[in-house]
């Protein structure tokens, strides 16, 4: 999507630019960084590979940087790949094959692994090995190769995703939480020192009060405002002049965009507030399901704008608030 705020990578984030290296340097998720501080000292002291570690939460708020920082504190090489993108077994085990003893390597958006690769990975995880057929028909044989000692680290959206036998074989799984605004300030005044950008308090604030919790967001709401900023000729970017940038980009005081209003217009104009499908969602704003499950609605969840229940979405009373209507006569809200 080009979408302005989606969580999702976009090729102009030059993410790599922005990331801390250092669990010290990690921003917010206090318990995530504690625990693994803990896991990653006690596997160095003892010498032996870290356990393998899910990360799980919405796109953008950290996942493959907390994946390097693990790396890197551990003292070891990291490989980085996708679900996705691992077609055969046989791409799976050429990468577990070239590993060196204590690796990590990184498979985002694990949920999408092809089933007959996931299996592969089992052996893997468990016993460090992987069998292997060589040969067709009656004469195929089965080996199994030792693998060195290696740690996994998965990434994905939403825990529920995974199959159970995959799941159970994460020893640490780490739940990512939405950022606050107190953390995102954080996040902002950071980036614009490494971008060279002077900006003042309030302003680092009303760019993180419309970051959606989400620091990939914020990085990115950023640079817009600093291209605002140099072309007015502001030198320092305070609350009023990231408030014009981000009003003229058409982000909202709660951080939504276009495609927000258009969700939440569609559930109070069309449904009165719901319940309404996803499916029927997705088909009326002619979105993938996946992109309104997992980039739309938890935002718009964790502020309590819409509810998920059993019978499908519905606007809570915030909801109507924000859009500036008033709830149908006998809804229940
Ligand atoms: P994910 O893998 O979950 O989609 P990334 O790890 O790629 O997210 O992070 C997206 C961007 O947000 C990167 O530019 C990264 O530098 C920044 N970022 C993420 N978490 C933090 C944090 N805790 N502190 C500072 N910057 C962060």
């Amino acid at each position: 999507t080009d979408r302005l705020l989606t969580p999702d990578r976009i090729p102009e984030d030059q993410d790599a630019a922005l990331r801390p290296k250092t669990l010290g340097e990690f921003i917010g998720q206090a318990a995530a960084r504690d625990n693994l501080g803990v896991f990653i000292e006690a596997a160095r002291s003892r010498s032996e590979a870290l356990d393998h570690v899910l990360l799980f939460g919405p796109p953008g708020l950290g996942k493959t940087t907390l994946a390097q920082i693990i790396a890197r504190e551990m003292g070891v090489g990291f490989r980085a790949t996708s679900g996705p993108v691992i077609a055969k077994s046989g791409d799976l085990a050429a990468l577990l094959t070239n590993l060196e003893e204590g690796d990590v390597l990184f498979i985002d958006e694990i949920h999408r692994l092809n089933p007959v690769v996931e299996e592969v990975l089992y052996p893997a995880m468990e016993d460090r090995a992987l069998d292997l057929i060589i040969g067709e028909g009656p004469s195929a044989r089965s080996v199994r190769i030792d693998l060195p000692a290696f740690t996994l680290i998965g990434a994905t959206t939403r825990q529920g995703l995974l199959t159970t036998p995959l799941r159970d074989r994460f020893g640490i799984p780490v739940r990512l939480n939405f950022y606050t605004v107190e953390e995102l300030e954080l996040v902002v005044s950071r980036a614009a020192r490494l971008l060279g950008l002077s900006i003042a308090r309030d302003g680092a604030t009303e760019i993180a009060r419309r970051a959606r919790g989400t620091p990939r967001v914020a990085g990115r709401l950023l640079r817009r405002v600093r291209d605002f900023a140099n072309v007015a000729g502001h030198a320092t970017v305070n609350a009023a002049a990231a408030d014009a940038a981000l009003t003229r980009l058409e982000v909202d005081s709660l951080g939504l965009d276009a495609m927000d209003r258009r969700y939440l217009m569609m559930i109070a104009d069309i449904y009165r507030g719901g319940p309404v499908g996803v499916e029927t969602l997705a088909a009326g704003l002619s979105e993938p399901r996946d992109t309104i499950e997992d980039v739309i609605e938890p935002y718009l969840i964790q502020l309590g704008l819409i509810a998920r229940t059993a019978r499908g979405r519905c606007l809570n009373a915030r909801g109507w608030k924000h859009l500036g209507l008033n709830p149908p006569e006998g809804s229940q809200e």
